[in-house]
């Protein structure tokens, strides 16, 4: 008969991980099927400054401590994928290409992946220059030019976190309408360090160790009337810049459970404290499904989420970490009732 396991943790990012070595330390012996690649985001990072305790580490360094701290407490690390899941009864069966699971509780720390604009040239320069997270990694555009890519609320903030370093921050979208909340694109709008660039989309990504400009071609209607050769020397060019941050939008890891679990429009996990924060906006809906003793749980009792699956506004690894430990906490509580 297939062992019942306290906690399955699926995903090792910050968050996992976390949740990993705080479900070990109280001794509830956790399985973390971490992902194959393991390590979330950071595994594509290259320093970290600003997770506190380290004032630079490598993202990839920083996830093999995690690991290392994880399994000296306990947890059973194993690098595979869940391929399928059944969160309908409990226990909760989790299998991956080679192993089923049962267990009591789960906790879900699938991460969410950056949208990246696909472009060949793009890969080869993440971390040299090209970037997803302006909270991160503005500080080493000190004084340097920029340029980020997107029309939402994400670009509008990555932009202005931009100015307090660079002398100059370009925003290429490729609409002629921003679809950011007013007071952002105001705030962008006023700032004297921002140049928008609309109806204009990146179309490679120029530099061989670094970034040295981007080529943006206009998607101005106007310039189809030209003939072929005014036209295509009119809708490219090139804009030197230090730096690319791509803020096209982010995509959660969810697809297993989304059958079975409250999820949002995009896909991301709805939590008791996420519930918790939509009611209290619209003042009414439906609570009953939710604990709100448990801010992590999701829809389902004893399956909680936490890092960047569930959240879509802070996605930096600190934040990650906290509610990865929230959620080891809350699974302890919620164990020592239904025992
Ligand atoms: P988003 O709202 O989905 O915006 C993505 C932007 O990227 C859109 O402007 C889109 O263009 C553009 N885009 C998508 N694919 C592209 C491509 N292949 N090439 C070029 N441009 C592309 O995503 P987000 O800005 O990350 O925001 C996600 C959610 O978090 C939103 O609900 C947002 O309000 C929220 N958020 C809030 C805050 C805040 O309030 N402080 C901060 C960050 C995020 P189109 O407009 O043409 O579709």
């Amino acid at each position: 008969m297939t062992k019942v396991e306290n906690v399955v943790i699926i995903g090792g990012g910050v968050a996992g991980l976390s949740a990993s070595i705080y479900t070990a330390r109280a001794n509830l012996h956790p399985v973390l099927i971490s992902g194959s690649p393991y390590g979330g985001q950071l595994m594509l990072t290259s320093y970290v400054e600003n997770y506190p305790g380290f004032e630079s580490i490598l993202g990839s360094e920083l996830i093999e401590k995690m690991r290392k701290q994880a399994r000296k407490f306990g947890t059973k690390i194993i690098d595979e994928n869940i391929i399928s899941a059944n969160l309908k009864k409990s226990p909760f069966s989790l299998s991956t290409s080679k192993e089923k699971f049962l267990t009591k509780s789960v906790i879900i720390s699938t991460g969410a992946k950056v949208i990246w604009l696909g472009i060949e040239s793009e890969q080869k320069l993440i971390g040299k220059g090209i970037s997803s997270c302006a909270t991160c990694d503005a500080f080493f555009f000190k004084n340097k030019i920029v340029a980020v890519v997107g029309g939402g609320d994400s670009a509008m903030e990555e932009a202005l976190v931009l100015t307090k370093f660079a002398s100059k921050v370009y925003i290429i979208h490729r609409r002629d309408k921003f679809r950011a909340s007013q007071i952002m694109q105001n705030r962008v709008k006023n700032n004297p360090k921002i140049e928008i660039i609309l109806n204009s989309e990146v179309v490679e990504v120029i530099g061989k160790e670094r970034v040295e400009a981007v080529k943006i071609k206009s998607l101005n209607s106007n310039l189809e009337s030209l003939n072929s050769a005014q036209s295509s020397k009119l809708k490219t060019q090139n804009l030197p810049v230090d730096g690319l941050f791509v803020a096209i939008g982010h995509r959660p890891d969810t697809d297993v459970f989304k059958d079975q679990l409250e999820l949002d429009t995009k896909g991301y996990i709805k939590t008791s404290a996420v519930k918790a924060i939509e009611i209290a906006k619209l003042k009414s809906g439906n609570v009953e499904k939710y604990d709100f003793d448990y801010p992590t749980m999701t829809s389902i009792m004893g399956v909680f989420a936490a890092g960047d699956c569930v959240d879509h506004e802070y996605r930096q690894a600190g934040t990650a970490s906290g509610t990865g430990i929230q959620a080891a906490l809350d699974v302890e509580k919620w164990l020592g009732i239904i025992a």
